[in-house]
C-alpha cells in the first residue's frame, strides 16, 4: 500500500482535504473521492474552532506546542495556495464559571498558568485560539482538486484506499474493530446585535463571531441517536446556552448537525491496515481543524521516509484487534 500509485483517498471532508494537500506538497499522487449525496459530513456542521486550552483546570491540550505551530504555518500557506480566506486567529475569553471556581483557580494560578493564559479580573484570555471557515476551505479545495482532475463526485466501494470517512468508518468492514465513539453535535448561526464581534466567547458551549452581526453558537453532544437531522431538544439548549453567554434578542439563521468521528481513547487513527491495501486517516473528534494538519504531515513523512506517527495517534496500537 506505501507505493500504491495513485493513492485512492475516500472523503472529501475536513481530513480527507487536509491529507490531499499534504500529499500534493509532498508530491504523491492520488485522487480524491467523495459523495456528499450519500454520507454524512461532519466538517460542514463544524464550528472550526481551534484552541489549546481544554477542560476546567485550563489545560493545554495534548501535544498544544506541536499542533498550533504547526497550524499557524499551514493554514495560510494554504490560503495561499487556494486564493482564499478561511483561517482566522482570533481572541478567545473564557469567564470564569463562578465565584467559587475563581477563587479555586486563582489560588492555583502558579501550576496551572502556561504561555496559553492571560489572567484577566473576570476570566483569562486564551492565546493562538481562532477558528477556520471550514465550508470555505472544503469548497475552494473542490474546486482545486477538480481543476487538477484529481476529484471523483461518487461513492467509493471498493476497499483498496485510504478511508476518510469521518462516521461511516465505523460501518466499514475494514475498521469497524476499532473502537469509535461517535458524537451527534448540532450549533446554530444566528443573527444579532448584542454579542461582541471581537472575540470568541467559551462558557460552557461557543459564541463565534463571524461578521456583520453573525454569530455561531454551539454546540451540544449526544451519543444516542445518529441520524443527519437537526432536533427541537437542541435548538433548546443551544438556546439556553447562548442565554447563559448573555445574549437573548437574536434571529436564527440556520440550525445545523453532524456526526463527529470521536473515538474510544480520545486519539484518532492514522495508518495502514495491518492485512489489507488500505489506509485509515479519522478519528479527529471534536478536534479536527487543529488534529488534522499535524497528523497528516507526520503521516506523509511516515510515508516518504523513516520516520513514524506519534504512537498514541497511529492505528499500530490497535493491530492487536485485527484478525483475517
Ligand atoms: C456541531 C459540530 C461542531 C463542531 N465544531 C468543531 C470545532 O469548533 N472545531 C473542530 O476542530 N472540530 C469541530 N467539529 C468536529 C469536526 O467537524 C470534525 O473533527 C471533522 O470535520 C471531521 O472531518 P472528517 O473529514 O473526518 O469527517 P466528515 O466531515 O464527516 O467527512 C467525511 C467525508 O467522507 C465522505 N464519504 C464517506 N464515505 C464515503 C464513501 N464510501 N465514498 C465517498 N465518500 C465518502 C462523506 O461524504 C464526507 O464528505 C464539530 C463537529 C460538529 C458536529
Amino acid at each position: 500500500m506505501k507505493n500504491a500509485n495513485p493513492f485512492i483517498i475516500v472523503g472529501q471532508g475536513l481530513a480527507g482535504t487536509i491529507l490531499a494537500h499534504h500529499f500534493l506538497e509532498a508530491g504523491i499522487s492520488f485522487e480524491i473521492w467523495d459523495s456528499p449525496q450519500t454520507h454524512f459530513n461532519s466538517s460542514q456542521a463544524a464550528g472550526g474552532i481551534f484552541n489549546p486550552v481544554t477542560g476546567r483546570k485550563l489545560e493545554q491540550t495534548w501535544l498544544a506546542d506541536e499542533l498550533f505551530t504547526y497550524l499557524f504555518e499551514f493554514y495560510p500557506r494554504l490560503e495561499k495556495t487556494l486564493g482564499s480566506r478561511f483561517f482566522f486567529p482570533m481572541p478567545l475569553f473564557r469567564p470564569f464559571a463562578n465565584e467559587e471556581m475563581k477563587d479555586w483557580l486563582i489560588a492555583r494560578k502558579g501550576d496551572i498558568h502556561h504561555d496559553y493564559l492571560r489572567w484577566d479580573s473576570d476570566g483569562v484570555w486564551v492565546e493562538k485560539a481562532g477558528w477556520v471557515d471550514v465550508a470555505t476551505l472544503l469548497l475552494m479545495s473542490r474546486a482545486y482538486f477538480s481543476s487538477l482532475d484529481l476529484l471523483k463526485e461518487s461513492e467509493y466501494t471498493g476497499s483498496q484506499a485510504i478511508f476518510c470517512e469521518g462516521f461511516h468508518g465505523q460501518q466499514n468492514p475494514l475498521w469497524s474493530c476499532l473502537p469509535f465513539l461517535p458524537a451527534k453535535g448540532e450549533l446554530m448561526e444566528i443573527a444579532s446585535n448584542e454579542p461582541s464581534e471581537e472575540f470568541i466567547l467559551n462558557k460552557n458551549g461557543f459564541l463565534l463571531p463571524l461578521g456583520s452581526h453573525q454569530f455561531k453558537v454551539g454546540a451540544t453532544y449526544g451519543w444516542q441517536e445518529f441520524t443527519n437531522e437537526t432536533t427541537p431538544e437542541a435548538l433548546e439548549e443551544l438556546t439556553k446556552k447562548l442565554a447563559s453567554m448573555g445574549c437573548t434578542e437574536f434571529e436564527l439563521v440556520v440550525q445545523k448537525t453532524g456526526i463527529r468521528p470521536a473515538t474510544q481513547d480520545r486519539r484518532p487513527f492514522v495508518g495502514f491496515h495491518p492485512l489489507f491495501e488500505a489506509g485509515i486517516f479519522n478519528g479527529f473528534g471534536s478536534k479536527g481543524v487543529s488534529l488534522s494538519p499535524y497528523f497528516a504531515k507526520q503521516w506523509t513523512d511516515e510515508i516518504l521516509t523513516n520516520s513514524s506517527v506519534h504512537p498514541e495517534a497511529s492505528i499500530r496500537r490497535f493491530y492487536h484487534l485485527f484478525s483475517v
